[in-house]
């Protein structure tokens, strides 16, 4: 399985917004895709799951979907929770915002198919399993574990300390790695523990629950804090702990 995180800033670095691409078909969260993608690639993307609807999760989203309004043949798959694609209806596809879902078609066809997903029911998309997984965050939000026939991967999306999803991982035999939120430095852990985030704080405190033998990648460090957040995690030099690098390529 291939595996990138979508970059957001000027820089190509940092991670603004969030977005992952895996085997350039199937998009984890909308934030970056209209940003850090270019067209070719965009049009590549043929579903995305919506882990929440907070706003650097599914930004780009309507922008992403009008640009290549002439280039799609067919619906770009998006699959969420109900109550997440209303909010992105209400809050993002409105005449005040945006345009309406309603009027997002071309001569061909619409430009998004809207398919409701539910917490711990897997469905197949882009020919992978994905299992959503409600983890521990200031609104229903879902972890995802994605599964083709020789690996699997486990995204934590954004959550504070949890319990369902290293259920799963644990029963998972061929799980490679998981993705887990690690927003904050530690000066900031009373902020990640309201805001159901992560600092290495916290990081380390959860670590004995995820899967032994797993390479635990971070992800999701807030841009402005991004080097303190890389300093702290490479001086505890934790042989299970890295920070995934925006935009690089992983193969699992
Ligand atoms: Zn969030
Ligand atoms: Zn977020």
């Amino acid at each position: 399985m291939k595996f990138r995180i979508v970059p957001s800033t000027l820089d190509g670095r940092r991670q603004l917004l969030t977005s992952y691409l895996i085997n350039d078909s199937l998009a984890i969260d909308a934030g970056s895709l209209a940003i850090g993608l270019t067209p070719e690639e965009q049009l590549k993307i043929r579903s995305i799951v919506i882990t929440h609807a907070h706003l650097d999760h599914v930004f780009s989203l309507p922008l992403m979907v009008t640009d290549l309004f002439e280039e799609l043949r067919e619906p770009i798959n998006v699959y969420a929770t109900p109550s997440d694609f209303e909010a992105i209806q209400q809050h993002l596809l409105t005449p005040r915002v945006w345009i309406t879902l309603e009027t997002m078609k071309n001569s061909h066809t619409k430009l998004i198919a809207y398919h409701p997903i539910k917490s711990a029911e897997s469905f197949f998309a882009e020919g992978l399993k994905i299992t959503p997984i409600t983890v521990t965050h200031t609104v229903l939000t879902h972890g995802l574990l994605v599964e083709d026939d020789h690996s699997a991967l486990l995204f934590t999306s954004d959550t504070g300390a949890t319990d369902r999803i290293w259920q799963l991982a644990e029963e998972c035999d061929k799980l490679q790695a998981v993705f887990i939120d690690l927003s904050f430095p530690n000066r900031l852990t009373d902020l990640a523990r309201v805001s159901c985030h992560h600092s290495p704080a916290t990081l380390l405190e959860e670590l004995p629950k995820i899967k032994s033998g797993v390479p635990v990648y971070a992800v999701h460090l807030k841009a402005m804090y991004q080097h303190q957040v890389a300093t702290e995690i490479a001086s505890l030099n934790h042989p299970r702990i890295q920070i995934a690098e925006v935009g690089r390529e992983y193969e699992f």
